[in-house]
């Protein structure tokens, strides 16, 4: 099986001419299609409202596509409030999931009505004496151990330092109700790219079974269970993907059996993807500068681990298609690299690719989630820029690429960089 890219070689000749690779492109039609499915596949919960994770790919005009379907914004830094408040997100549109979080940050999110997860008991004091306590606000759960799905382990809560434990999380709620909150919800992030349609169901039961209990034993209002991200996306081409339609179905099943049996069937739905919205409709497209043969056989590219981290930090498998060699045979075995001075700085190791010249262009599949965000300025180099390929087959702009003198823009205080643009 292969991945087929959105853009063709004579597209990306073309695109070429005005924004020079690197670059980052994402596929409007791909991202409107793909967020249609998901109301869709929730469209049996009356409150469905998913929050977009801001980090997964912070731009305005990437975000503006969402909120026309109606997705509000998962935010949890300044940063990424000030990103929701200029697009004209407000109060019910924006969580505000954050962790470890500063006092001005949690002034911020009060003042913009958005709605705050805590993701710890002591933050309840904290937030109290900041600025007081909402009357709407959220906990995170973390219930430890092993999050297990049939007999494999998913991930490993008890070692992540997210969310409160059940004890806490009871307790969070009656201090919250007795300084005032008056509609409540839970959280948890128990798993991070999961490809099994299991992970949300699974997760949904361990959330509304608290939900009874704490209903139970602190008589607060539950008004909404937030699932959070997590559902992930098929990166390499033999994976199955998920079927998103099987996850809203069976977070519905799990959501008769507790919620509704237990009297709780007006609870709204929440998720905050990031991943899944974005990842598979965004591509790093960068050019072969180089050919290196020593001990292995090297390719060495534009774009490096700057744009795009995720090999580097996790070993992550991006898929990689030489364009205009769609057909050919995968017949030759090569590092792809960046310009890093690291030795992580590499897109693959020891892949099967059609032969490759220099000048060819590659794409680098699902760069669209925590892609470009996660870029940094090591070796001095500069973030690329961001295009938008629109349903009319049009290339827009929307982020353009950094220049030195943004690098130097913190040194703007002295003259020593005054002449580099
Ligand atoms: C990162 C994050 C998400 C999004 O995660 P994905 O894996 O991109 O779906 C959602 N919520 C919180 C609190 C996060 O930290």
């Amino acid at each position: 099986m292969s991945k087929k890219p959105f853009v063709t070689l004579e597209q990306v000749k073309e695109i070429a001419k005005t924004y020079p690779t690197p670059f980052h492109i994402y596929d409007e039609k791909g991202i409107r299609e793909n967020v249609k499915k998901l109301k869709e596949a929730f469209s049996w919960n009356k409150g469905f409202k998913e929050y977009f994770a801001i980090k997964a790919t912070p731009n305005p005009f990437i975000i503006n596509i969402l909120k026309e379907y109606g997705c509000g914004v998962d935010c949890s830094s300044m940063t990424e409030l000030m990103m929701a408040e200029a697009l004209g997100f407000d109060g019910d549109d924006i969580m505000f999931s954050s962790n470890a979080t500063p006092a001005c940050e949690y002034e911020y999110a009060r003042k913009l009505g958005a709605r705050i997860n805590l993701d710890d008991i002591t933050h309840v004091d904290f937030l109290d004496e900041t600025c007081g306590i909402p009357e709407t606000i959220c906990c995170r759960f973390n219930p430890g151990g092993y999050f297990q799905i049939a007999n494999s382990i998913m991930d490993n809560p008890g070692d992540a330092k997210y969310g409160m434990t059940k004890e806490q999380i009871i307790e969070a709620f009656k201090m919250l109700k007795a300084k005032g909150a008056k509609k409540f919800g839970i959280h948890a992030f128990l798993a991070s790219n999961t490809v099994t349609n299991d992970y949300y169901p699974t997760l949904a039961k361990i959330l509304f079974e608290l939900a009874v209990e704490l209903k139970e034993k602190t008589g607060c209002d539950i008004r909404f269970i937030n699932l959070s991200g997590g559902i992930g996306i098929p990166y390499k081409p033999d994976q199955e993907g998920n079927d998103i339609m099987a996850i809203g179905e069976g977070v519905r099943k799990v959501y008769e059996e507790v919620l509704t049996a237990n009297g709780m069937g007006d609870v709204a739905i929440f998720t905050e993807l990031g991943r899944f919205m974005l990842a598979p409709y965004g591509h790093l497209v960068t050019k072969v500068l180089h050919f290196k043969h020593t001990y292995k056989e090297y390719v060495g590219c534009d774009a490096c681990a700057a744009n795009l981290m995720r090999p580097a930090m996790y070993g992550a498998y991006h898929h990689i298609t030489v364009l205009g060699k769609e057909d050919e045979p995968c017949d030759h075995k090569y590092d792809v690299t960046g310009s890093l001075c690291e030795n992580n700085d590499k897109f693959a190791i020891d892949r099967m690719l059609p032969e490759i010249e220099i000048g060819d262009y590659l794409v680098i599949h699902d760069a669209g989630a925590h892609g470009f965000s996660m870029g940094y300025n090591y070796n001095g180099k500069l973030r690329s820029a961001e295009l938008l390929l629109k349903e009319d087959q049009s290339v827009q702009m929307i982020r353009r690429a950094e220049t030195p003198a943004d690098y130097f823009a913190t040194f703007d205080f002295t003259d020593y960089f005054k002449n580099y643009k």
